[in-house]
């Protein structure tokens, strides 16, 4: 069962396009990660999924609901995470997510969710006074506050440091295994790989490739290397027979089963012309050099 179906999604700004034909599906219960390089159109989607922006065309269901004509019954079944401008900066910390739970008819208790995102001691706190990631920790709590369905997570870690980013995951892990949906968008690799069942990786609105984790960084046993400063990849691939491919700053894939021979050709072939290779690796990309191989591709 889907929780979320988008087809052929679009938004334009003008004569700017920012989201460009999008379709994907998020089921019940799954957590679906967007991942995209700056200005992909991400926070555009989830903003139109959450009924806040209007989408030029092609057609959006979250939880059965069109957000563009239901929002006020979805925004009763799910949560959002405000960005900071959605939130009174004069308000306390205590008051605001009261005023959130009084919009809901069974809402979390409010003491119990300031102690799960860490903000016992900040209860009184006026908001414009808070840190930035304990700003994110209260827009937790906000979205949570009313036991939502589907959760929209827009860089729910961003600022945060790496104990806050941590406990944010385990709460994250908790909802998961409550049975809540979930998209998120991060440019935390590693927060895709641990949190998201599957993940969508677009760029100028499209979307690029999508699976779950494993799938997207399933490799063959091609040759990955890491230098020092940038090679030269053709006369590499020349010397040892193979096609090599530059990706990023002095990094490269020689796009064969990485063989004994091949990996002796690549070692005197750098030693031959000063190359010092950091990293001689065979096996599966990570899922940032995934991302960075098809993001970069499209910008190429
Ligand atoms: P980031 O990772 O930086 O948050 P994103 O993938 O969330 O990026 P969006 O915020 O969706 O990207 O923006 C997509 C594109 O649309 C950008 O080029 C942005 O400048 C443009 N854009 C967003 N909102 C507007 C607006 N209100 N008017 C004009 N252009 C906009």
């Amino acid at each position: 069962m889907s929780a979320i179906v988008i087809e052929q999604l679009e938004k334009r700004y003008g004569g700017f396009t920012a989201v460009d034909g999008l379709s994907l599906e998020v089921e019940v219960g799954e957590t679906y990660a967007l991942l995209g390089p700056n200005g992909a159109g991400k926070t555009t989607t989830i903003e139109i999924l959450e009924g806040l922006r209007p989408r030029s065309a092609g057609s959006v269901s979250v939880l059965g609901l069109d957000p563009g004509t239901h929002k006020e019954d979805l925004h009763r079944r799910i949560g959002v995470m405000l960005q900071e401008g959605g939130l009174y900066p004069g308000a306390r910390v205590v008051e605001m997510l009261e005023l959130f739970a009084s919009f809901h008819a069974e809402p979390r208790d409010v003491d119990g969710l300031l102690a799960l995102v860490g903000l016992t001691e900040h209860r009184r706190a006026i908001y414009r006074k808070l840190s930035g990631g304990q700003k994110q920790r209260l827009s937790l709590a906000i979205a949570l506050v009313g036991r939502p369905e589907l959760v929209f997570l827009d860089e729910p870690t961003a600022g945060m440091d790496p104990v806050a980013r941590r406990t944010t995951w385990e709460i994250i892990e908790a909802l998961q295994s409550e049975g809540v949906t979930m998209v998120l968008t991060t440019h935390y690799m590693e927060e895709a790989e641990r949190l998201a069942d599957r993940v969508g990786i677009v760029n100028r609105g499209r979307l690029l490739a999508e699976g779950t984790p494993d799938e997207l960084t399933a490799g063959g046993g091609e040759l990955r290397l890491k230098a020092t400063a940038p090679f030269d990849t053709r006369a590499l691939g020349t010397h040892i027979g193979a096609p090599v491919r530059a990706l990023g700053h002095a990094a490269a894939i020689v796009d064969v089963e990485a063989s004994p021979e091949i990996i002796a050709a690549v070692a005197a072939w750098a030693a031959a012309h000063a190359v010092h290779l950091t990293e001689v690796r065979v096996g599966a990309a990570g899922l940032e050099e995934v991302f960075l191989e098809i993001a970069g591709d499209d910008d190429a």
